[in-house]
């Protein structure tokens, strides 16, 4: 017998959990198929576990800070069982919250992998399920290179499952999940090294934040090969080496931690059975309305290939909800997004970076920045630095990008993303009364402006 249903979600993540919660508030029958615990990448191996760490990490380093203020605190090590067992703890925890509120909202959760049969159906096993909206929402998975002795690595996932702390560990990846793992390990007492192709980390971020973030992991003792393209690991010994396509090799990790990407889950799901167009590296493709080619069909979330975050796929899944099935809801806007990255010391991003405000409004760009030791090193040895950024464009100098990196930013960025999402100029913030002793109150207290890199280059 084949289970009707107003709409199925493929995959209990952010976005698959989001858009079944929303039907069924507005009184749909809905189902969310998942062999996996509810919570997706998020909960199970993503930004909470993550955080825990962060935060395993913050707590050592606010250790070794303390002397500064005279506090004779001793730092006896770190018990990895102990940290390890708390995380998982409260995971679980938030695993139990999610089978029980999706009982409580009568979402059926079908455990199993689903695949189409047609456009409407879906196979779990030997059982069919059929629904008028279907929303694949599986998200993805981490990319292991095609190398020799790839498998010697292990991926973030495999970092969640680590038994004991490594002691000598690389991190192949300059992107965010690459120097987030990096900066927990090193705070936490590993030696580690990151390894990435691009001669920066956080590439794609504003240079201001790129640079400020490659000198504070220097300065914490995290060893740097940029420009470095992995062709190979090999086993010798009791440790891994590390070889690069130009013959380099670096010897003696425990571990070695691919971060170099992640990639769509959709092989599995039969699409060419329902006609659902999917790109070569495995994205599915959808209007600004989460629509795929094939109508009823739909895609949110990692899926898709736009902004991979949590809150993304969560408000996606909510809007596509209410367009099915309440209000036309507007389509999902993914201009100003703001985003953290967890990094030694935290990165705060939103926005345009410099180089593409030039691009978009060439002279009229206007850049304030500062760069300023945070009064929580004052006593200490200067700690990392703090450096902010404001990217303004046109005659009004409208803020379109503000890049923040230093302690604290992680959580100043979400006040300041809702005056910029209202439209707020340099004046604004000039306006508002600053909060003092604090970091925040450089973003409203910048006072000298610069032309935009894009005049610069003009001039020269
Ligand atoms: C290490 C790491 C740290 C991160 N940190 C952050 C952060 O700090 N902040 C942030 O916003 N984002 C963070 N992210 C990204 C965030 O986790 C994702 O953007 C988010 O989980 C995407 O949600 P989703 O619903 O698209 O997919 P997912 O949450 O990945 O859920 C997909 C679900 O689909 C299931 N599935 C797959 N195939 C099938 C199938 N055939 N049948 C049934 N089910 C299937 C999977 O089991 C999974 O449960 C992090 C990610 C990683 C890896």
């Amino acid at each position: 017998m084949t289970k009707q249903y107003d709409l199925i979600a493929i995959g209990g993540g952010s976005g698959g959990l989001a858009v079944a919660e929303r039907a069924a508030q507005l009184g749909r029958r809905v189902a969310v198929i998942d062999a996996q615990p509810l919570g997706g990448t998020c909960v199970n191996a993503g930004c909470v576990p993550k955080k825990v760490m962060w935060h395993a990490a913050q707590a050592r380093e606010a250790l070794t800070q303390a002397s500064a203020f005279g506090i004779r605190a001793q730092d006896s090590g770190l018990d990895w069982d102990q940290l390890v067992a708390g995380r998982n703890a409260y995971i679980d925890g938030i695993r139990d919250y999610w089978a029980g509120y999706a009982q409580d909202q009568h979402i059926d959760w079908v455990r199993g992998e689903a695949r189409f049969i047609d456009a409407h159906t879906l196979r779990v096993g030997n059982a069919h399920y059929r629904g008028e909206h279907i929303v694949i929402a599986t998200g993805g998975r981490p990319i292991v290179p095609p190398v020799p002795g790839a498998e010697l690595g292990i991926t973030s996932d495999g970092f969640f499952e680590l038994r004991e702390q490594p002691r000598r560990v690389a991190v192949i990846g300059g992107g965010y999940i690459g120097v987030e793992l990096s900066g927990v390990l090193r705070a936490l007492g590993s030696e580690v090294s990151i390894i990435a192709l691009e001669e920066r980390v956080l590439e794609v971020f504003d240079p201001l934040i790129s640079d400020t973030l490659m000198e504070a992991m220097q300065q914490q003792g995290i060893a740097t090969h940029m420009g470095f393209q992995v062709s190979a690991l090999a086993r010798d010994g009791e440790g891994i080496d590390i070889v690069s396509a130009r013959g380099k090799h670096l010897r003696g990790f425990d571990t070695v931690i691919w971060a170099v990407g992640r990639r769509a889950n959709t092989e599995g799901l039969a699409l060419e059975r329902a006609g659902v167009e999917v790109n070569r590296n495995g994205v599915i493709p959808v209007d600004a309305f989460d629509a795929t080619n094939v109508a009823g069909v739909y895609a949110i979330g990692d899926v898709t290939g736009r902004m991979p975050l949590t809150p993304v796929a969560i408000r996606a899944g909510r809007q596509l909800a209410a367009r099915l099935f309440g209000t036309a809801a507007a389509p999902m806007d993914y201009t100003n997004i703001p985003t953290v990255v967890f990094a030694h010391p935290p990165v705060g991003t939103l926005g345009l970076t410099e180089p593409a405000a030039c691009a978009e409004y060439g002279r009229t760009v206007r850049i304030y920045e500062t760069r300023f030791t945070p009064m929580r090193h004052a006593l200490g040895d200067g700690g990392t630095p703090t450096a902010m950024k404001l990217v303004c464009a046109g005659p009004e100098e409208h803020i379109v990008g503000c890049h923040l990196i230093g302690d604290g930013v992680d959580e100043m960025l979400q006040g300041f993303a809702v005056a910029i999402n209202m439209g707020a100029t340099k004046a604004d913030f000039d306006r508002t009364v600053a909060i003092h002793p604090t970091s925040a109150e450089e973003l409203v207290t910048l006072k000298t402006a610069r032309p935009g890199g894009c005049a610069l280059a003009e001039v020269a």
